[in-house]
């Protein structure tokens, strides 16, 4: 189907533009004035934004094997709700992405039953270098390389293959960089304990010195090599300021979670706010939002890792860590942007174009004559209302937030994927009409 889409205020890289679109055939024919030839469905935008979908490189949709707790479908369109229109996989399944048939099984059971576009990453083991060896660039964005344990069984402590990864790798390398042996001492420290003797007890058993010692040894490797590679969910004030000198082929993300809350909040929300790493203070919170401002931090990924309410509601040595962070994305973005003062482009920038750029993304990301249509109809003066714990109107499967109650400013109302209208009002359009994303 082609869309007309009129009186938007539409962002592009070279800046916002008030005028009209035209969607054809899937991708954006022109923009900002239609020619009088155009022919398709007019869509009234009224004045709101017209901005590219978000693309979130680092999710957790549970297929195959952890499905209670989410799965392609529910998760991508919780995702398609809060914004997003293109995700990037986790490994961390089971069974994990660790060999090259798994990966092309999981492949062909995301086809046709993905909302938004995927890509999806590979498990790195201490067996399957060979099959590293063997994987397509143009197809798969990065292995996955986990230096501490966290959901599933997927862990590589052995320095000699991370460091001939970080040499050989034919992919990005992407890390969970914590370091497993501060993690196991600080376990035996303060693991018996629960969160009514200990406020902040999951800061105290993955403290701040697992990340820095990790980060540290990472980017003094990283000198060694050439391989790009990515340090995902930064969450202390030491690694921001080492990341100051990184080498240029290194990229580092952060998380809304990170953003939203610190190991205060733990009194309140306990397990819910249970996350690997875990939320640092207040000063290394403050030091994340300065290191995106600054680009030092150039991605947000959500970290989207949904489990069950009930899993949540264990005793704490038992609950599982992760945080649901997709159905709302882009008001939540939002709201916290506003609060200081950091206007929509900042999040385009995080979530759109420093992605494309980072994986070069092929005719994917900002809004541009001949680029794929992934959009989404934004209005900032809108509110989002966050429901109740349990509710069936939450989008992902696992059906809560740590933000439930919550009103968020801003609306997404309408979400093309593919130059197909997949989201409007609240409701679902059509079927999913996801695509892999091809990297170039
Ligand atoms: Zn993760």
């Amino acid at each position: 189907m082609n869309w007309i889409i009129r009186e938007a205020r539409i962002l592009t890289p070279e800046g916002e533009i008030e005028g009209d679109a035209w969607i054809k055939e899937g991708r954006w024919t022109s923009i900002g004035r239609v020619p009088s030839r155009a022919k398709g469905f007019t869509y009234l935008a009224r004045g709101a934004y017209l901005l590219p979908g978000l693309i979130d490189t680092h999710v957790h949709f549970r297929e195959p094997g952890l499905t209670a707790k989410g799965n392609f479908y529910t998760e991508s369109r919780a995702a398609i709700a809060g914004g997003v229109t293109t995700v990037f996989d986790m490994p961390n399944t089971f069974p994990p992405t660790t060999t090259i048939a798994r990966w092309q099984a999981k492949f062909s059971a995301v086809q046709n039953r993905s909302w938004t576009n995927f890509s999806l990453y590979f498990g790195a083991t201490a067996e399957n270098l060979s099959e590293i060896y063997q994987l397509d660039p143009r197809w798969v964005p990065g292995v996955k390389i986990f230096l501490a344990s966290s959901t599933g069984e997927l862990l590589l402590t052995d320095e000699r293959i991370v460091k001939k990864l970080l040499q050989e790798s034919p992919v990005r390398l992407i890390f969970h960089s914590e370091k497993e042996s501060v993690i196991q001492s600080s376990f035996a420290l303060w693991g018996g304990y629960d969160w009514k003797e200990v406020p902040d007890l999951h800061t105290k058993v993955r403290p701040i010195q697992a990340c820095v010692e990790s980060t540290g040894w990472l980017l003094e490797e990283a000198r060694k090599g050439s391989v790009p590679f990515h340090i995902l969910h930064i969450s202390t004030e030491m690694e921001v300021e080492m990341l100051r000198a990184r080498p240029p082929w290194v990229s580092a993300e952060t998380c809304p979670s990170y953003l939203q809350w610190n190991a205060n909040d733990f009194s309140r929300y306990r397990n819910y706010l249970k996350c690997n790493p875990s939320l640092k203070y207040a000063s290394d919170q403050e030091a994340l939002w300065n290191g995106l401002v600054e680009g030092i931090l150039e991605v947000v990924g959500t970290d989207h890792a949904p489990h069950l309410l009930s899993e949540k509601l264990l005793p704490y040595s038992q609950a599982p860590s992760g945080i649901p962070s997709q159905g709302y994305l882009l008001p939540w973005l939002w709201t916290l942007g506003e609060q200081r003062g950091l206007p929509v482009s900042f999040w385009i920038e995080k979530m759109v174009y420093a992605p494309a750029r980072l994986w070069r993304l092929r005719d994917r990301g900002p809004i541009r004559e001949g680029y794929w249509a992934d959009a989404v109809v934004f209005r900032p003066e809108s509110e989002t209302y966050i429901p109740s714990n349990g509710s069936p109107l939450h989008y992902s499967k696992c059906q809560w937030s740590p933000l439930e109650g919550e009103s968020l400013r801003g609306q997404v109302v309408s979400v093309w994927v593919n130059g197909e209208l997949c989201f409007c009002d609240g409701q679902f359009l059509g079927s999913p009409n996801g695509m892999a994303v091809e990297l170039e």
